[in-house]
């Protein structure tokens, strides 16, 4: 049995918001799904993309994973699930719109530049090998002091997922031709704001 408290929220939200959307569902389960957006966004607690942007169900396909990091497509066998997840929403889904979402205070970005900067990996853990591709942000880093370092990792690798993103070969010609569209966004998680990647001034800008 799940807790009680689930349980509450789950009758809760069958009972109002739910049923408010019953026409929905029942077109979504008939129809299948045609999300317009790709979310790649960190498993933190704190950020949720969903409520962000106040979606329904269906319109946004949401992958997450620690620190919001897209690996090279090199790494196809090492870190399949992320990629896995892009291809399929590219490919069988068709989505054109892919958004990253990095934010403030990501404990996996400050970790992994604490693991680059002390050069501490550890093969048998999972958070590190995954954390190691952190390794070619860490290394164009600037800033004064760790602290400052951190926050400007969180930035700078939305900015190499973007680009590694780019040079996936199904996603590459596309973005070249205008069919598909890359963001890159950070949340200020205590004030709510956003703020997101202008590609030709290579900076982030509050919206
Ligand atoms: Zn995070």
């Amino acid at each position: 049995m799940l807790p009680k408290d689930l349980i509450d929220k789950y009758k809760n939200w069958k009972e109002n918001s739910f049923a408010q959307e019953k026409d929905h569902f029942e077109r979504l389960a008939r129809e299948g799904q045609s999300p317009k957006y790709m979310i790649i966004s960190c498993v933190d607690s704190r950020v949720d993309p969903n409520a962000i942007f106040k979606s329904k169900a269906g319109e946004m396909l949401v992958h997450r994973n620690i620190a919001n990091i897209v690996p090279p497509y090199s790494q196809l066998t090492e870190h399949s699930g992320t990629i896995a997840a892009i291809e399929f929403g590219v490919t069988a889904l068709n989505i054109k719109n892919i958004i990253i979402i990095g934010h403030s205070g990501c404990g996996g970005i400050k970790n992994g530049y604490h693991m680059c900067h002390e050069n501490n990996f550890d093969d048998n853990s999972s958070i590190s090998n995954w954390l190691k591709l952190l390794k070619p942000v860490y290394d164009n880093i600037s800033g004064e002091g760790n602290d400052e370092k951190v926050k400007y990792m969180e930035k700078e690798s939305i900015i190499v997922s973007l680009e590694n993103l780019s040079k996936y070969p199904f996603i590459n010609t596309e973005v070249k031709s205008g069919g598909i569209t890359l963001y890159g966004v950070w949340n200020d998680i205590g004030s709510g704001s956003i703020e997101t990647y202008d590609f030709e001034k290579k900076k982030f800008d509050l919206i």
